[in-house]
C-alpha cells in the first residue's frame, strides 16, 4: 500500500512527539516543528494513567521514563481545613493488576525529555527546534483535490510543503486558527491553577509519603505528588480568580494562593509556604470544534480540546491522539480525508465524555460547606476501589492497531 510518507507536525510536545514516534514505529518520515529551543516545563508535574503508560511503554518510552518517575500507592483526599482523610483511593500494584500498567507521577520535564530523547534517536524524525509556524497561506493552501499540497510559512519566511499538517500545537493553536470554521468559544473557567515544585525534605514529616494528595476546600482545590525519586513534590493548586492577563505558566506572588487558603490546616499551610516560585495557568473549558480536521490539517491534543485538569487526563489523551493518529496514516494509505474522519470517530466521543467528567470532577471538589459534608458522606461509605472502578472506561481503554 502507499502511505503518506511524509507528515509535518507542528509543536513538539506530548501530543506532537507522540505521534512522531508512532509514525517511525511504523516506518513513517515526519517533521516537528517547535517553538521553543529546548524542553520547558519547569515547575510541574503531570499524572499519566495506565491508558497513558501503556502507551508509553508501546512505545518503549515508559522505562526511559521510569529512571525518574513515581508509582504512587494511593491518592488520599482530604478536607483541607483539618487535614482528616476522606477517602484514599487505590493506586500502585492494585492499578497495575487491574489494568495492566502503572499509574505514574513524573515531572513534565522529564516526560518531555523521555519523548525527545526516543523522538532523536529515530532517524525517521526531523526535530526543528526554534521554528515557529507563524501563517497557513489560505489561497496556495485551497484547493479541491485530495492529495493537493498545504503550504505555509515559518517565522524565519520559510515555506514548507506537505501533503498532511498536523496541529500539536496546544490550547492556543496556529493551526486551528487557520481553519475556516473554528466557531469554538474559549470560555474561562473563573479558575486559574498555579503550579509549583518544591523539595520532598522539606515537607511536614507526616507527609513524606509515596501517595498522591488532594484537599478539598470550597472553591478551591490543592493536588500534591512526589516526583523524581522522591527528592521533588509537584504541587498544583486551584483557585477561582478574576480572568488573568494574557499569559501561560506567568509567575504569581505567593501571597495570592495563600489568601485563598486562609483556614487551612497547618501542615497543608506548610506545604504552601515551602516556595515563592509559582506560576500561573489560566484555565479555559473550551466548547467543542464542529471539526478536528478540514482539507490537509487535522488538530490533536489539546490543539483540538482543552480539557479542564480535574482527572488529570489531558496529556494522556494527548498521548491517546498521537498514538492512533500514527497508526491510522499508516493503516489507511494515501487518504487523507479517511484518516481524519476515522481518527474522529474513534477519538471525539472519549474525549468528550472526559471533558465533561473533568468538569463534574471540579465541581464536586469545590463544593461549599454543605454540600461539601454530604459529599465527603458518600465517599466515606463507598469502599476506594469502588469508587477508582468508576473510571475503568478511561484506565482500560486500548487501541488494537490492525
Ligand atoms: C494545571 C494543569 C495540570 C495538568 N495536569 C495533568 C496531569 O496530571 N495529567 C495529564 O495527563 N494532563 C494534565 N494536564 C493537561 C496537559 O498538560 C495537556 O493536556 C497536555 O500538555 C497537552 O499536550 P499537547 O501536546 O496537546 O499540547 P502542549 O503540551 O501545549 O504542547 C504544544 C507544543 O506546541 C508548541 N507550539 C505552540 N505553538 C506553536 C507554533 N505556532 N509553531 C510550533 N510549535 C508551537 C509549544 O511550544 C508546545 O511544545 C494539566 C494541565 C494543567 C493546565
Amino acid at each position: 500500500m502507499e502511505h503518506l510518507d511524509h507528515t509535518v507536525i507542528v509543536g513538539g510536545g506530548i501530543a506532537g512527539l507522540t505521534l512522531a514516534i508512532t509514525l517511525a514505529h511504523c516506518g513513517l518520515r515526519s517533521t516537528v516543528l517547535e517553538t521553543q529551543q529546548a524542553p520547558k516545563e519547569e515547575g510541574a508535574g503531570i499524572q499519566l494513567g495506565p491508558n497513558a503508560t501503556r502507551i508509553l511503554r508501546e512505545l518503549s518510552i515508559l522505562d526511559t521514563l521510569n529512571t525518574s518517575a513515581i508509582t504512587p500507592e494511593s491518592i488520599i483526599v482530604a478536607d483541607a481545613r483539618s487535614n482528616h482523610t476522606i477517602s484514599r483511593l487505590p493506586l500502585g500494584s492494585w492499578m497495575v493488576r487491574r489494568y495492566g500498567a502503572p499509574y505514574i507521577v513524573a515531572h513534565r520535564a522529564d516526560l518531555q525529555s523521555a519523548l525527545l530523547q526516543h523522538a532523536k534517536a529515530h532517524a525517521k524524525i526531523d526535530l526543528r527546534f526554534g521554528s515557529k509556524l507563524r501563517s497557513i497561506n489560505h489561497e496556495q493552501e485551497h484547493s479541491e483535490s485530495q492529495d493537493s499540497t498545504l503550504k505555509f510559512i515559518l517565522n524565519d519566511g520559510h515555506i514548507v510543503s506537505t501533503p498532511i499538517m498536523v496541529g500539536a500545537d496546544g490550547i492556543w493553536s496556529t493551526v486551528r486558527s487557520a481553519f475556516k470554521i473554528n466557531s469554538s468559544k474559549f470560555t474561562y473557567s473563573g479558575m486559574t491553577a498555579a503550579r509549583a515544585v518544591i523539595n520532598f525534605n522539606n515537607l511536614p514529616k507526616k507527609l513524606q509519603h509515596c501517595v498522591t494528595h488532594v484537599w478539598l476546600a470550597p472553591d478551591a482545590h490543592i493536588v500534591m505528588y512526589p516526583i523524581r525519586r522522591n527528592l521533588d513534590v509537584a504541587l498544583v493548586v486551584v483557585t477561582p480568580a478574576p480572568q488573568p492577563e494574557q499569559g501561560w505558566g506567568i509567575d504569581i506572588d505567593k501571597k495570592e494562593i495563600l489568601t485563598t487558603f486562609k483556614s487551612i490546616h497547618h501542615d497543608v499551610s506548610a506545604v504552601l509556604q515551602q516556595t515563592k516560585h509559582w506560576k500561573q495557568w489560566a484555565l479555559f473549558d473550551p466548547e467543542p470544534l464542529p471539526s478536528w480536521s478540514e482539507k490537509q490539517m487535522v488538530l490533536i491534543g489539546d490543539a483540538a480540546h482543552p480539557i479542564l485538569p480535574f482527572m488529570a487526563q489531558g496529556g494522556a489523551m494527548a498521548i491517546e491522539d498521537g498514538y492512533v493518529l500514527g497508526h491510522l496514516i499508516s493503516e489507511i494509505g494515501l487518504n487523507t480525508s479517511k484518516i481524519f474522519s476515522t481518527f474522529e470517530t474513534i477519538r471525539r466521543d472519549r474525549v468528550t465524555r472526559m471533558q465533561d467528567v473533568s468538569r463534574k470532577n471540579g465541581n464536586i471538589y469545590h463544593l461549599g460547606d454543605l454540600m461539601a459534608k454530604s459529599r465527603n458522606m458518600v465517599l466515606r461509605l463507598i469502599p476506594p476501589s469502588l469508587l477508582m472502578q468508576q473510571y475503568s472506561w478511561i484506565y482500560n481503554w486500548r487501541y488494537y492497531p490492525n
